[in-house]
């Protein structure tokens, strides 16, 4: 989704540092200490199932996943949950936020960079509380202070990687956007966001020209970042596939041939099941006539919502396709990433496993951390989640998260509910 933002940057990293800070000694202390976690059910995100396992962190890294040994020393018995690995979505808009005269906030509207700054350390909160330890802000440029905040522990919230902003049709010709590019990577953004079709209130046709995505995508690449790219309509998909870019985003409308281009190149694919469109809808008053939130903007999204659905069940009926986990969460959907979910392994009809593998360790490799987060394995961070459920089983299991740790930090447990669990 496409909003202009044009606040000075300094005064929202004031604003931003100015904000509470979390004491560092008792964060580093818990990091230190070796900690053994148990529980009924442990799932790596990468197709491996212990019941009674354990996950063992040290210095904020797993050094250990398995079954229960005879004689092991249990530091936190989370009782009859289910560990799986810190929950990754590929596209979120973290400064996205709802003033607090209920309006979706957009420049001039009276906020200034204080509350630009509280919302978004709120909806970086909210999402980590969820069970998300890892973010992809396809961005804004707000998010290189936030994700400075996080990482320096000013604020909690998710590894954030972000695209500090994107580039369109009118961002120039293939020059202007190597030139584009190259800025990007200068200004500290981790990926690239092109907007190769127009939005899904407005047709989703495409607007970037083969030559620009081309330029583009090359360019990230010869910088080290990956491109990923807004594409709706097939055609789009298709130029974003030929032009070598690495993530499709939503692909509504795309057909046979385009998730066959997909399927071939390796693609990774993010179309959205439901929460995006529903957020939209159930708070009209929240976007109404900003934009493209029209009347007819709302009758375009009213009838993508039955066929959404049907664009996951084929895609993740497509051999080989690379469907990644990513919901676009916008203003007032943030913490709520695992309605997606559901969504998906429900209505979209995502088999459960691979479901699991999309939201973990695919969407790590999608990122090119999988080295770093996205499985219960020796050597990675220390991003682990608790479930009421097994997500294998259930989906819904995704929005009972009962204790969530990330890099080795325990950012929200429910001992009470695991304790009643256990027992009962
Ligand atoms: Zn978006």
């Amino acid at each position: 989704m496409r909003r202009s933002v044009a606040r000075p940057l300094s005064a929202f990293a004031v604003a931003l540092a100015a904000t509470v800070a979390v004491p560092a000694a008792p964060l580093a202390a818990q990091e230190a200490a070796k900690v053994v976690l148990r529980a009924a059910l442990v799932l790596d995100g990468a197709g491996k199932a212990w019941p009674n396992g354990t996950v063992t962190v040290e210095n904020g890294r797993i050094t250990a996943v398995g079954p229960l040994a005879a004689g092991a020393s249990v530091t936190r018995d989370l009782g009859a949950v289910t560990l799986i690995p810190g929950m990754i979505d590929t596209h979120v808009h973290l400064t996205w936020y709802i003033t607090s005269r209920g309006k979706l906030h957009v420049d001039n509207d009276g906020d200034g960079p204080i509350e630009g700054a509280l919302a978004a350390a709120g909806n970086a909160w909210k999402t980590l509380e969820a069970g998300f330890t890892t973010v992809q802000s396809l961005g804004s440029p707000e998010d290189a202070q936030l994700r400075d905040a996080i990482n320096r522990g000013v604020i909690r919230g998710p590894r954030l990687i972000t695209t500090l902003g994107s580039l369109n049709e009118r961002s120039g010709g293939p020059e202007a956007l190597r030139d584009s590019v190259r800025a990007f990577k200068r200004r500290g953004a981790d990926a690239i966001k092109l907007f190769a079709s127009k939005s899904i209130r407005d047709g989703g046709t495409q607007t970037m020209t083969d030559a620009q995505l081309q330029a583009a995508c090359a360019e990230g690449h010869a910088q080290g970042l990956r491109v990923v790219v807004h594409a709706h309509d097939a055609s789009s998909v298709m130029a974003a596939v030929r032009a070598g870019c690495d993530q499709v985003e939503h692909g509504l409308f795309a057909d046979d041939a385009a998730r066959a281009a997909m399927t071939r190149a390796g693609t990774w694919y993010d179309p959205q099941c439901s929460l995006v469109f529903r957020n939209y809808l159930d708070h009209k008053p929240w976007f109404d006539g900003i934009g493209n939130y029209n009347a007819v903007g709302f009758a375009a999204m009213e009838k993508v919502v039955p066929e959404a659905p049907k664009q996951i069940a084929r895609a993740a009926a497509t051999p080989g396709l690379n469907l990644v986990f990513g919901t676009d969460a916008v203003a007032g959907a943030h913490g709520h990433n695992a309605d997606e979910l559901v969504c998906r392994g429900t209505e979209g009809k995502q088999p459960l496993d691979a479901l699991l593998a999309s939201v973990t360790s695919q969407a790590a490799a999608s990122l090119g951390l999988a080295k770093e987060t996205g499985t219960l394995a020796p050597g990675l961070a220390a991003d682990v989640v608790a479930l009421d459920g097994d997500p294998r089983k259930d989906p819904r299991a995704y929005q009972r998260v009962r204790f969530v740790m990330k890099g080795g930090a325990v950012v929200r447990d429910e001992p009470q509910l695991a304790a009643r669990k256990s027992r009962g």
